[in-house]
């Protein structure tokens, strides 16, 4: 009989349970099981956290950045020192192959750290002379005050020191939510960061469910800024309720991604970076190429090849070492999926491969579901249109460059896309024409941590990474000095 793991907030440096006492069951994807308690956190928790972070302000943001950063890649070495533990740990929350969090998530939360360690080391201000008017401009980025942050489920530790270390960085005091389904390495994160010797106060993360815990960080009228990672509607309701007031807003939020595949692309290395684009985290990430249009002349040779590599594809239990494809994140986002699988059948697509549950055994009662291809007849079809964020891409033939440009475009996101091709003037065309804030040719998930990151359309507004994360968590002030003489 496992024991069960009770979580707690982290507020000014203390680990503590909620203050209505109630808790929120965490499940276990792989096996059904609920293993942990995590606290059910209310608005009074957040005020607490607010409270915390507002102390904690004034030492934090004229700390030298010479100490925050310090700070900061010392949280990026404890992290991969306790990187075995925190995988597992990610594995075991969220469903994803044990592999994956060991090579992916834990080491990209620890380079988030010592990016924007380092990063903020080389963030200086402008300063420019007005000759003839004998004014002097300079701006100071001045951190914003206690900002709140709020993440998804699917690649959990990743995505909230996303947003933590910039924000900490630049030199404000935080209030985070992780999701309440995926809440276990937030939680430890909290003992690194007092172990790294983060002022108490200047990191507050808070548990519990959206509606409640995560409502109260976007309504609480002195938290400016929100940094907020997860689905298009939720990102709506949180802009209209930040709207009124004036809060700082940075929206990551869904995707259905195209990937074209054109008939001179490096075939085989098309084919094995498609499997990754497709079925990665069990196709729960943003960026997975969920669309796959191919150039009519291949059409009917992907289909044999993909469809065998999927095949070829080990579902299985996170923590086997040969797994590929882990559990869905909860029962509900499994029945979610499948139910998107059904009505595909009712959309006339034809499913090339999977779309059925999948008995682990020894884990029975975990969320698994085969690696799922559909051909789909028409661009305008839900399957075709919705994000499924799930282990299910489409496929559908295209005779030209237009065409492909035309179907790639035809839908609400634009987050990424991808371009396989060797024929240059068509990479400049494309990447300039096509709606999304991410274009990768010939490879994907290919990150340089300078490099701007977001999506357009409903896929969200405003850019993380880089100076952009850095500049949306500061306010630029102008300050201008008249002086008399030359100079
Ligand atoms: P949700 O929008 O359901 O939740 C995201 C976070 O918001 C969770 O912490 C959630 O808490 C919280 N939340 C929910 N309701 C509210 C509310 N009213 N006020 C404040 N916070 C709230 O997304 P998922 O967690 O289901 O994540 C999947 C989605 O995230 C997909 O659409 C995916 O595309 C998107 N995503 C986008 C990325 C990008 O960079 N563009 C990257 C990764 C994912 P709780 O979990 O407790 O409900």
């Amino acid at each position: 009989m496992q024991s069960m793991h009770y979580l707690k907030n982290y507020i000014n440096g203390v680990n503590c349970d909620a203050l209505s006492g109630k808790w929120i069951d965490n499940y276990n994807p792989s096996d059904g099981s609920v293993y942990a308690q995590i606290p059910d956190s209310s608005k009074q928790d957040v005020d607490k956290a607010y409270s915390a972070a507002q102390a904690a302000f004034p030492a934090w943001s004229t700390t030298t950045i010479d100490t925050r950063s310090k700070i900061m890649l010392r949280i990026a070495d404890l992290i991969l020192e306790n990187l075995e533990g925190l995988a597992k740990a990610e594995a075991k929350d969220n469903g994803k192959p044990l592999s994956l969090a060991t090579a992916v998530d834990i080491p990209r939360a620890s380079a988030n750290f010592r990016f924007f360690g380092n990063g903020i080391t080389q963030f200086a201000s402008k300063a420019h002379q007005s000759v003839g008017l004998n004014t002097m401009n300079y701006t100071l980025k001045q951190p914003i005050g206690v900002v709140g942050c709020i993440s998804p489920w699917n690649l959990p530790l990743y995505l909230f020191t996303w947003k933590i270390a910039p924000a900490l960085a630049a030199g404000n005091c935080v209030v985070a939510k992780p999701s309440e389904v995926t809440p276990m390495t937030a939680y430890l994160l909290g003992d690194i960061c007092t172990q790294a010797g983060l002022p108490a106060g200047v990191l507050n993360i808070v548990h519990g469910t959206g509606p409640t815990a995560g409502q109260a960080i976007v309504e609480h009228p002195n938290i400016k800024a929100i940094s907020f990672t997860g689905g298009t509607q939720t990102g709506a309701h949180i802009a209209r309720v930040a709207a009124p007031l004036f809060k700082k807003l940075s929206l990551e939020l869904g995707g259905k991604n195209p990937n074209l595949i054109f008939a001179d692309c490096d075939y085989q290395k098309m084919l094995s970076v498609t499997l990754k684009s497709s079925f990665a985290n069990q196709g729960q990430i943003c960026l997975c190429g969920s669309r796959i249009y191919v150039e009519e002349t291949i059409f009917e040779q992907f289909k044999k090849d993909f469809v065998a590599k999927v095949a070829s594809l080990k579902v299985g239990n996170p923590f086997d070492a040969d797994t590929k494809i882990g559990a869905l994140v909860s029962k509900s986002h499994m029945e979610k999926v499948q139910g998107y699988i059904e009505i595909a059948k009712q959309e006339n697509g034809t499913i090339l491969y999977g779309g059925k549950p999948v008995e682990v055994t020894g884990s029975e009662q975990g969320y698994y579901l085969q690696p799922t291809v559909i051909e789909i007849q028409e661009n305008q079809c839900r399957i075709n249109q919705e994000e499924i964020f799930g282990p299910v891409v489409t496929l559908m033939p295209f005779k030209t460059e237009a065409e492909a440009l035309k179907l790639a475009n035809d839908v609400k996101y634009g987050l990424s896309a991808t371009i396989w091709t060797s024929n240059i003037d068509r990479t400049m065309r494309l990447s300039k024409d096509i709606q999304a804030g991410i274009v990768w040719v010939n490879t994907w998930l290919n990150r340089d941590l300078r490099t701007p990151f977001g999506g357009v359309k409903q896929s969200g507004v405003g850019r993380e990474g880089g100076f952009e994360a850095l500049n949306f968590f500061t306010e630029a002030k102008n300050v201008c000095i008249s002086y008399q003489g030359n100079i």
